[in-house]
Order: C-alpha cells, then sequence, then structure tokens
C-alpha cells in the first residue's frame, strides 16, 4: 500500500485563529521529528493565500516578521527534508486583513468558486507562485480548502493554465453544505486513483486531472460521542495543540453526534486511533493507495503517539510516500 500523510498546514479561521507557533510550528515539529526517526515522508499542503497576507502586512506591522519567517523557514526545511509541499487555497484570505492585534477573518467568500474567473485564476497563479518561489519544486497537487472544489468546471481553466493536474479533496460519500461550505462527493467512483475532467466526482478516462482521494470513513455517533468524553476526561493527552477554535459550521456537530456520517480517515485528535482499521480495510479491497488528513493544529499528545506506533508498525510492509514521488516524472 502507498500511504500518503498529509496534512493542510494553517492556522484556525475563526474568530479565535490561534498562534502561528502553537497552529502551525510546534505540531509540524513533532512530525517532523517523527519522520526523521523513521525515514519516512509526508506531504504538506500550505495555506497559500495565509503566506501571501503576512508578506503583505509584515510590512506595515513588524510583529508578523517573526510569523512570516517561521513559517516560509519551516516549509523550505520541509521541502529540503524530502517532504511534499503542495498547494492548499483559502481564498477567504483575500477578503481579510489584520488590524494590528489580530486577524480580521471575513469568510463571505470561502469557496474559491465564490470568486469571479478572473479572480480565481489570478488566485490560483500567484498561491501557485510563492510556493514555487519558497522550494523551488514542481508544484502540481492541490487539495481545496474546507474541500470545497465544486462545480469544478468554474476552477478548471485555471487549474490547467497553472499545470496543476492532481486533486487530492474528495473523500467517498462526504458531503455538506451550509452558507459557507458546499461540497458533495456522494457520487465519487469507489476507487483510489481515477482520471477526471470537469467534475472530480465523475470519471473520465481520459481527463487532464488525477483524483486521488482521501480514504474515507464511516463513524457511527458512538465514535464522536466517545471522541467528547476523552476530551474532557483527559484534555492533557486529547486536546488539541492548536490554541484557536475551528470557525462555525452549523449542523455539522450534531449530525456527528446523532447519525453515521461519513468521514475523511484523519489523524486528528482521537480520529487517528481507526488508522489500521482504514488500512486493514483498503487491503481487504485490494487498493494501493491509502491517503490520511490532517491539520497540525489538530494534533493532540495522543495522535502523534498514535501516528508514531500506526508508522513503526506499517513502515516495513508498506510504503509511506508523496505525491510528488508518486506522480511526479523526474
Ligand atoms: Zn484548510
Amino acid at each position: 500500500m502507498n500511504i500518503y500523510i498529509t496534512l493542510d498546514y494553517e492556522i484556525y479561521f475563526g474568530e479565535n485563529h490561534g498562534t502561528v507557533e502553537k497552529c502551525i510550528i510546534y505540531p509540524t515539529s513533532e512530525l517532523i521529528r517523527i519522520a526523521n526517526k523513521h525515514q519516512v515522508f509526508f506531504s504538506f499542503f500550505v495555506d497559500c493565500g495565509f503566506l501571501l497576507k503576512l508578506d503583505e502586512y509584515r510590512k506595515k506591522y513588524p510583529q508578523l516578521e517573526g510569523d512570516y519567517k517561521k513559517i516560509t523557514e519551516q516549509v523550505k526545511l520541509l521541502s529540503d527534508s524530502g517532504h511534499d509541499i503542495q498547494l492548499h487555497i483559502h481564498p477567504h484570505w483575500e477578503d481579510s486583513y489584520y488590524n494590528g492585534e489580530k486577524w480580521i477573518i471575513d469568510i463571505k467568500r470561502y469557496k474559491l468558486i465564490d470568486f469571479s474567473e478572473t479572480e480565481i485564476a489570478d488566485i490560483v497563479y500567484r498561491y501557485k507562485k510563492v510556493l514555487t518561489e519558497i522550494t523551488g519544486k514542481t508544484i502540481f497537487a492541490f487539495r481545496a480548502g474546507g474541500w470545497c472544489l465544486q462545480p469544478f468546471s468554474k476552477l478548471k481553466k485555471a487549474f490547467i493554465e497553472n499545470q496543476i493536474n492532481l486533486d487530492s479533496s474528495v473523500f467517498k460519500n462526504g458531503s455538506f453544505s451550509s452558507e459557507h461550505y458546499s461540497y458533495d462527493f456522494r457520487t465519487a467512483p469507489d476507487k483510489d486513483i481515477y482520471h477526471f475532467d470537469d467534475e472530480p466526482t465523475i470519471e473520465n478516462p481520459d481527463g487532464y486531472f488525477t483524483e486521488v482521494p482521501i480514504s474515507g470513513i464511516r463513524n457511527s455517533p458512538l465514535f464522536f460521542w466517545r471522541l467528547f468524553f476523552l476530551g474532557r476526561k483527559n484534555p492533557k493527552l486529547h486536546k488539541p495543540l492548536g490554541d484557536g477554535r475551528a470557525m462555525p459550521a452549523p449542523g455539522y456537530r450534531k449530525n456527528l453526534l446523532t447519525k453515521f456520517t461519513n468521514n475523511p480517515a484523519s489523524l486528528d485528535g482521537y480520529n487517528v486511533h481507526l488508522l489500521g482499521r482504514v488500512l486493514s480495510k483498503l487491503l481487504k479491497k485490494k487498493r494501493e493507495h491509502m491517503v490520511v488528513i490532517g491539520h497540525p493544529k489538530a494534533l493532540s499528545p495522543y495522535s502523534i503517539k498514535k501516528l508514531e506506533q500506526f508508522i513503526e508498525n506499517n513502515k516495513e510492509h508498506h510504503n509511506f510516500t508523496t505525491y510528488s514521488k508518486q506522480f511526479l516524472k523526474h
């Protein structure tokens, strides 16, 4: 099995966005420690909109200089050490600003499709460029902020123009919609890799784009009750390392606690405990690619420990790899 440990590298987007140190730098340094020890590589989808805003505002507010430096240095270090750096777009940064004390985050236009095609082309171009400049490597893979990339037909042109030809945002049977979010992957093929053209849930063998979906998992409400209970009982072990709070997604939590839900296989907090189960299921189905999503900000001491165990138990038999290592022709 090719196992992709992937991380969306970002702060929080609600009113309490947290600090760069605790949401990104420290948890990522823990991942680097594990990767070095076990000689494995991870993929990081870097929130480039934030990076560009930091660069813009650090001139006026020197207190942002430290955050900018820490992020660019860590991204460069990751890339130089063989980890994959790829594109993550949260376009709401276009409408957000720093007021001298904190980021004022405006999520009215949360999805890339909330922008015009001209704006989309400009965003994809600039966001990719900043990563190319830092890493000096080929940026060709994408994960949508909040999984929102539909209707993809509106993004397609900008992606082709910027040679972004691999997406890893879809997860089987996922769907959610609220004022700001919207994704529906319920019709996606039950495959671990396929091609598409206009819509990432519709396979087209001749399509320009490759989809390497995030592996899916079906959770019972009981799982999330246990998760919230453990968080209360032993916050030291289960509290996320990030010091912000997720932006509200009305109805999302209630769904998790009352129904069976389809979720992406995840490293975040207690979710990591299911990785072994996801792997055996995929092996039974004779799959070749297992993609796991995580967020440095949402990792806990528990999830870091469990991730390390998962790697230790499986590194001899499976291939912990990255998008570049698998898909980029050298
Ligand atoms: Zn994100």
